[in-house]
This record gives structure tokens, C-alpha cells and sequence, in this order.
């Protein structure tokens, strides 16, 4: 959905895994929306080499094309949430690369086929997406790029929202949870604004405070800087 971001924070420690190579992550803020969409290799990762994507959202084209030319394999789309401006390229995608599956938390496994649920009957485009071929529960370790990645269930935004860490650097792909200076809309169907800043002291704030934080919308920023200065969910109260 359109969330705008608006302002800016903080965090202590969490499970870390062994370090290893920042991955490379490449952002494509896609159609109208603005989504951004990322797509994760390891770095120096050359043609034939595996990548995975989060989101994909409204014409997936620039993005789509990056991976052509890179010569890179998605090995699976993992969904932050189901709203239309996260899922609306998939079918794009699946047309380039239609082996390529698609992964969601379980709360929203019906979300794509369902244009009331993901929205865009509201919007009046009825957009739907593939059946998913995975549904994620919190907690799981996925192992993208053979790398591991922990899904971090953060509802509020919507019930299915997750976060995922990479463990082995400090970076998250955050979803529509949380903003540069703002947090996702809670109020749409579905949405709740305490649950939602639940999602964010207690599986965000709680991060290394230099984990770079990529959101579905707007600029990146640092759990350690949203946990300080956020103006809609402070970080003072946190002790994990
Ligand atoms: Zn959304
Ligand atoms: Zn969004």
C-alpha cells in the first residue's frame, strides 16, 4: 500500500550467527508505489550465480532486466506482506523465470489470490499473484544464496508482515514495518497499531544497533538511529 514514510533510532543485541560477507543488495523502487524491491547475490556473484528477491512489486520491468543483464538465477521471491504494491510484478516475474518460487508467512498464504485481502480491490485493479509454493513461520532460518536468513514474523502493518536478518551482517529487510522516520500504516483491514509497534520494539529495536534496516518505501536508515529518534515508536522503553 502507499505508505509514506515520514521522520526517524536504536537497539541492542540479538542472536548473531557467524560473520561472514555482507551480501550485495540492489533496490528497485518499482511503479507508482514506489515499492522497493531488493535483489540479494553474494557479492562478485557472476552469471549463472544464484540471487533471491524480496517483493515485486508494480512493473517489475527495470528490475527484471537488471537480473537479465547480471545473467543472475533467482532461487526464490520471499514476500515481506501481500499487499499490491509487494506482489503485482509477480506474474511478470514468474513469466521470465517460472521456476522460480515464491515464499510468504503463513497468515498471508491466501493473500495473493485474493484481491480483497491484498487490497487492490479497494484500489480498483484487482491484482492478484501465483499460489505461494512456501509458507513461513517466525523464527525459521531460510537459507538464500546459501546464506542464512532468519524470518522475523512482524505483524501490524498486516498479520503475515516479516522482517528479514541476515545473519552474518548487519542488515534487514524490514517490509512496510518500519521507515526512515516513520512506521507502516496501521490502518488498513487487517492492520493494528499496537501490534505493530509490538513487531518493532521487540523483533527490530532489539537488532545491533548499525543493522541497516531496508524498507519497503523511502531511504534506508539504522535500527540504531529509528530507536532513538522515531517519532511513533520510541525505543526507551527496550531492554532487551
Ligand atoms: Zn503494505
Ligand atoms: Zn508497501
Amino acid at each position: 500500500m502507499p505508505d509514506v514514510p515520514n521522520d526517524h533510532a536504536a537497539g541492542p543485541e540479538s542472536g548473531r550467527s557467524e560473520p561472514s560477507e555482507p551480501p550485495e543488495i540492489r533496490a528497485f523502487a518499482l511503479g507508482p508505489f514506489q515499492t522497493n524491491c531488493y535483489v540479494t547475490s553474494r557479492k562478485g556473484a557472476s552469471r549463472g550465480d544464484p540471487c533471491w528477491v524480496a517483493d515485486c512489486g508494480v512493473e517489475p520491468g527495470i528490475m527484471l532486466e537488471e537480473i537479465d543483464r547480471l545473467g543472475l538465477v533467482p532461487e526464490a521471491v520471499v514476500l515481506t506482506h501481500a499487499h499490491l504494491d509487494h506482489i503485482a510484478g509477480l506474474f511478470a516475474f514468474r513469466a521470465r523465470f517460472p521456476d522460480c518460487p515464491i515464499w510468504i508467512h503463513e497468515a498471508e498464504g491466501a493473500w495473493l489470490t485474493d484481491p480483497n485481502l491484498n487490497l487492490s480491490a479497494r484500489h480498483g485493479i484487482e491484482v492478484t499473484g501465483p499460489t505461494p509454493d512456501r509458507l513461513l513461520a517466525d523464527g525459521e532460518l531460510l537459507t538464500l544464496c546459501g546464506e542464512p536468513w532468519e524470518v522475523r514474523h512482524t505483524p501490524g502493518h498486516s498479520p503475515g508482515g516479516i522482517s528479514l536478518v541476515h545473519r552474518g551482517s548487519p542488515v534487514a529487510i524490514v517490509g512496510d514495518t518500519l521507515f526512515n522516520g516513520s512506521i507502516g500504516r496501521h490502518d488498513f483491514p487487517g492492520s493494528d497499531f499496537e501490534t505493530l509497534a509490538r513487531s518493532i520494539q521487540e523483533k527490530l529495536y532489539t537488532l545491533p544497533p548499525e543493522t541497516v534496516a531496508l524498507p519497503g518505501h523511502g531511504p534506508v536508515t539504522q535500527i540504531g538511529h529509528e530507536k532513538l529518534s522515531n517519532p511513533f515508536v520510541r525505543g526507551d522503553s527496550v531492554t532487551a
